[in-house]
């Protein structure tokens, strides 16, 4: 049993995890928010909440948009979750799971595409301009723009 093992070995999911982390901020269980958790762990790149409550809503979830926002922000909180500005003013998140997890966007303006991107060479020059820095760099933000395949 994989569910056996899992606990078997302490390892939780991220679902797991950011669940336990929203008990422990006082939220109530709830099938609403733990349907936000879900889907937020199904993407495997950022998205908006008001597309999350939508689509919850179209589901048959009975959630209110305040709620979703409510569960995100806790979750940011708790680094369960980062925002991700791709400066179309729509506040975006998405689940981090582990450095390996870690990676950019590339967006496209005309259609408003998104593709995550990672670059083990460009972390490494981050990782020496931040030495270099003399700051304790919490994180960064890289957003490449242009148009995509079938826009240009
Ligand atoms: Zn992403
Ligand atoms: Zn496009
Ligand atoms: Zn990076």
């Amino acid at each position: 049993m994989i569910l056996e093992n899992r606990y078997h070995f302490g390892v939780a999911t991220w679902s797991e995890q950011a669940l336990s982390e929203l008990r422990a901020a006082g939220y109530r269980r709830g099938l609403a928010r733990a349907r936000v958790i879900d889907f937020l762990d199904a993407q495997d790149c950022c998205v908006g909440a008001q597309e999350i409550h939508r689509e919850l809503v179209a589901r048959g979830e009975r959630i209110g948009l305040a709620s979703v926002y409510r569960v995100l922000d806790v979750l940011t909180e708790k680094r369960l979750a980062q925002r991700v500005d791709l400066g179309d003013g729509v506040t975006r998140f998405e689940a981090v799971r582990d450095e390996v997890d870690h990676h950019h966007h590339i967006v496209c303006d005309d259609c408003g595409r998104i593709e995550p991107f990672a670059d083990q060479r460009l972390e490494r020059v981050l990782r020496d301009v931040e030495k270099s820095s003399g700051y304790a760099v919490a994180g960064h933000d890289i957003v490449l723009r242009g148009a995509c395949s079938s826009c240009r």
